[in-house]
């Protein structure tokens, strides 16, 4: 378990902003619109919803992250983001500039830039991009064959240092392919809370299979409403990184 996230895969999360909008069936039970617009009533979800900032006191948590893992020989990893998408088009103004600063400024850290709209990353991202910082992995939400189809060769052409598929929650079974490049890591998992939709085991067996003949590191997060993780289905990898 992380020490300051709940999310298995990462060590921390930060939300450089909170809001956003359903894209996709994945969103379908978005848990951060549930949390932070249905029960805190803190921002306004959809189209004519807000993003909101958060605070000065938040955006210096990663800089005092990265100094804590100065000198220690690790390399804690922060999900961004939890709350929002990176890539949204209606991100806070200046918000996304002052993330890829703060980035740079961490090479202590590792950043995982998870979003469901990987159509928009070409255009957001910094000039100074390039082959992508040696810090930065970035990830598409694949929930289904029809998002991976669409999601995946978009991420698969964008420079990054790795590359990453949240196949989470799991609403349909995915067929990677035979033929490459393939992402570097398939983090997967069932869907969980009220109403949570069945991810059937023998989607994650699938692509447990397929991650093992592509070389590809699987990571098992969770099944359906976090039953038990079947033993066979208990593999915990990251993607190598050179
Ligand atoms: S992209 Fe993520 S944060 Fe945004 S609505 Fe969908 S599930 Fe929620």
């Amino acid at each position: 378990m992380a020490e300051n996230s709940k999310i298995e895969w990462t060590d921390h999360t930060f939300n450089p902003w909170i809001g956003c909008q359903n894209v996709s069936a994945g969103c379908d039970h978005c848990y951060a619109e549930t949390l932070m617009d249905k029960r805190y009533g803190k921002v306004q979800w959809g189209p004519r919803g807000e993003r909101k900032r958060t605070s000065a006191a938040n955006w210096r948590k990663p800089r005092q992250w990265a100094k804590a893992a100065r000198g220690t020989g690790k390399r804690p990893r922060v999900f961004c983001a939890s709350l929002a998408d990176v890539f949204d088009n209606k991100a806070p103004y200046g918000a996304r500039a002052d993330l890829w600063s703060m980035i740079l400024d961490t090479p202590e850290l590792d950043w995982l830039l998870l979003t469901k709209r990987p159509e928009n990353i070409a255009k957001m991202l910094p000039v100074s991009w390039g082959e992508g910082p040696s810090n930065v992995w970035l990830g598409t939400t694949c929930e289904d064959q029809r998002a991976y189809d669409r999601r995946w060769p978009v991420l698969r052409d964008t420079p990054a240092k790795v590359r990453f598929i949240s196949y989470e929650p799991a609403i349909g079974s995915i067929d990677v392919g035979i033929d490459g490049p393939w992402p570097d890591w398939i983090i997967c998992g069932g869907e969980s809370g009220p109403g949570a939709r069945l991810m059937k085991p023998e989607w994650a067996d699938l692509m447990l299979m397929q991650c093992r003949n592509r070389g590809i590191a699987f990571f098992m997060k969770q099944m359906t409403g976090k039953a038990p993780i079947p033993d066979d289905l208990l593999v915990r990898q990251w993607p190598e990184v050179a």
